[in-house]
């Protein structure tokens, strides 16, 4: 099924300097990139953002996380993508959730990793995990005309 994802390039990534590898890894799946920008994070977007995991222990982290507070103040590089299966496909290039437990030619896998004294999950990206999630996640992240029709 053709169908429209969001992948954010998360701030640890982007403070390592792994974009390139990242949008690298990501043009080899042959999806059609249909909008892309640098976004410094707010307290706000990254809260609505993340709504689903707001009774969570770790939310609190997660919004630390996204918002570039743990590294650098760097920013989020958000980008959607469309074609065949595009959520399955960036998911599982994405990896598990949990880098050490991340399959080793995953995103996730190579470049994620748990940081010995804040514990974050350094993801490296988010990626939307359904047809739903993916729409109310894009109008989140980007306006109508932002997007190549
Ligand atoms: P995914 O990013 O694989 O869709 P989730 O939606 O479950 O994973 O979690 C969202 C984000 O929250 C993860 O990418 C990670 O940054 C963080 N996270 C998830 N689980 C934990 C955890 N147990 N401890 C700390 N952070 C977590
Ligand atoms: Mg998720």
């Amino acid at each position: 099924m053709n169908e429209k994802t969001l992948v954010l390039i998360k701030p640890d990534a982007v403070a390592k300097g792994l974009t390139g590898n990242i949008i690298s890894d990501l043009d080899n799946l042959g999806l059609k990139m249909i909008g892309l920008k640098l976004v410094k994070v707010t307290d706000e977007l990254a809260k609505a953002h993340y709504l689903e995991h707001k009774e969570r222990p770790f939310f609190n982290d997660l919004i630390l996380h996204i918002t570039g507070k743990l590294h650098n103040n760097a920013p989020v590089i958000a980008i959607v993508y469309e074609g065949e299966s595009a959520i399955e496909k960036i998911r599982k290039l994405a990896g598990s959730t949990n880098p050490e437990k991340a399959e080793l030619k995953s995103l996730r896998g190579k470049y994620g990793r748990i940081h010995s004294e804040t514990k974050c999950l350094e993801t490296v990206i988010h990626s939307s995990d359904s047809a739903e999630s993916a729409k109310r996640e894009i109008a989140l992240w980007f306006a109508q005309d932002e997007l190549i029709k």
